[in-house]
């Protein structure tokens, strides 16, 4: 069923739902393209309009051969299209789920390639504000990389930040971008910078050679929590320079993280020494485990570990599929998403979806394992539900000031794209 979209674009067929709209397979006047089509309620939000307006010179200026391009951006009666370049392959969640893990030379190639796109922007003065698997494409007509990666390019800029306006996040109750991969920073309710994107390629890697995500797992007030007051310890088997990349970059402190060149630089020199390894053999946490963490050191020191300090999770989950609201169904055919409901506090206190952990210490953790189990200690587990009650209300109220404060700083590239906007 063909659609027109504006004058010079047709829509032909689906290629893909996500949670900002459709993506169709199309073409125009330069050839095949992919026109991603935003949802109604997006597209009838004159507000929303402006913005996109607004942010054409930035979204259509951003050429890097490991950046989806947009090619343009049409307003046409009730369709609000994003056209941009086509992909012919797959996205990385969908590889992921498929594999489960990867390959740790073929997980950093493609990372290696997503700082790329990322360098490319934050000099532009771009930032991404949700990177996540979704969010990357993989090339399978492009030349085969380290490991038998295919190229991977980045896709989704500016879309997070146009549906991020304050007025709708204020009125909805919610945040914009997915609770496993945002920086402690975002929750604590300071401007996105570049940094943000790092935090979040790094959670993405840790995935790809993990099966799960850092931080991910049930209730999204305890990721959020999890985000700002606990540290991972390695992964089984993990070399100790690719651990230590991925530590740096996952820094609570957003100036301790890497820049977006230099890690593409150390995660391409650290090819060599992956080469030929398999997948690391990780467990997948199942409903009584969740991977090795410990609490934090006051931030934003973060060298001191507290390791019987609990954690926190939910029974019943999965790595990166965090319902967002309780008890309700998926609001996208994808495990992630891109807007969430801030909690209400009776839910961050606990409820049926605040049971608290304790990690085992790494004395008791099985060899060649990432798992702890939890206690069924109900004293010391009451005792933990007001603790990280406190933390996650804390957290929310750095959310709200987050969402009261969200068009940016414009003083302080690189940013995102609303640096000229209201
Ligand atoms: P999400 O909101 O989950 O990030 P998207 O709306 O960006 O998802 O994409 C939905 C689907 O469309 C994905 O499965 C993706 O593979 C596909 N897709 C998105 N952009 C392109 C593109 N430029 N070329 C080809 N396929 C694309």
């Amino acid at each position: 069923m063909a659609r027109k979209i504006g004058s010079r674009y047709t829509a032909h067929q689906i290629l893909g739902r996500g949670s900002a709209g459709t993506v169709w397979l199309g073409d125009g006047p330069d050839g095949p393209v992919a026109i991603k089509l935003l949802r109604e309620d997006l597209a009838s939000d004159q507000e929303l309009v402006g913005r996109f307006v607004q942010e054409r010179s930035a979204l259509l200026s951003l050429d890097h051969p490991r950046v989806v391009g947009v090619r343009d951006l049409v307003v046409d009666g009730n369709d609000l299209a994003l056209v941009m370049e086509l992909v012919r392959g797959t996205d990385l969640r969908t590889r992921l789920d498929r594999e489960r893990r990867m390959a740790p030379e073929a997980a950093v190639a493609v990372v290696a390639d997503v700082a790329d796109a990322l360098a490319a922007a934050h000099a532009a003065g771009i930032v991404h504000r949700d990177v996540k698997p979704e969010n990357v494409l993989l090339d399978m007509q492009g030349p085969l990389g380290p490991g038998g990666s295919h190229p991977a390019l980045l896709t989704d800029f500016g879309v997070a930040k146009l549906i991020d306006s304050p007025r709708r996040t204020r009125t909805a109750s919610k945040i914009i971008g997915t609770p496993d991969y945002l920086a402690p920073e975002i929750i604590e309710g300071l401007p996105p910078r570049a940094s943000v994107d790092i935090y979040a390629l790094a959670t993405v890697l840790y995935e790809l050679l993990a099966g799960f995500t850092p931080f991910g797992g049930g209730h999204p007030g305890a990721v959020l929590r999890r985000h700002v007051t606990e540290t991972v310890v390695p992964l089984p088997g993990i070399p100790d320079e690719l651990w230590q990349l991925i530590v740096q970059c996952l820094a609570k402190a957003p100036a301790s993280r890497l820049r977006a060149s230099e890690l593409s630089a150390r995660l391409r020199d650290q090819l060599p020494m992956l080469a030929g390894m398999p997948p690391l053999d990780v467990d997948e946490p199942d409903d009584e485990d969740e991977p090795q963490r410990q609490t934090a050191a006051p931030y934003p020191d973060e060298t001191a570990v507290h390791p019987t300090a609990p954690g926190a999770g939910a029974p019943g989950r999965r790595r990166g599929a965090v319902p967002l609201v309780p008890g309700a169904a998926p609001d996208s055919n994808r495990d992630t998403h891109t807007s969430m409901r801030v909690p209400g506090p009776d839910e961050l206190a606990g409820g049926a979806h605040g049971t608290a952990r304790v990690p085992r210490s790494t004395a008791e953790r099985r060899p060649g394992s990432a798992r702890h189990k939890s206690t069924s200690d109900a004293v010391r587990r009451r005792r933990l539900k007001l603790g990280v009650a406190a933390v996650v209300l804390a957290a929310a109220v750095g959310v709200g000031g987050w969402l009261a404060t969200s068009g940016g700083d414009a003083d302080a590239p690189p940013q995102d794209t609303q640096q000229s906007s209201p």
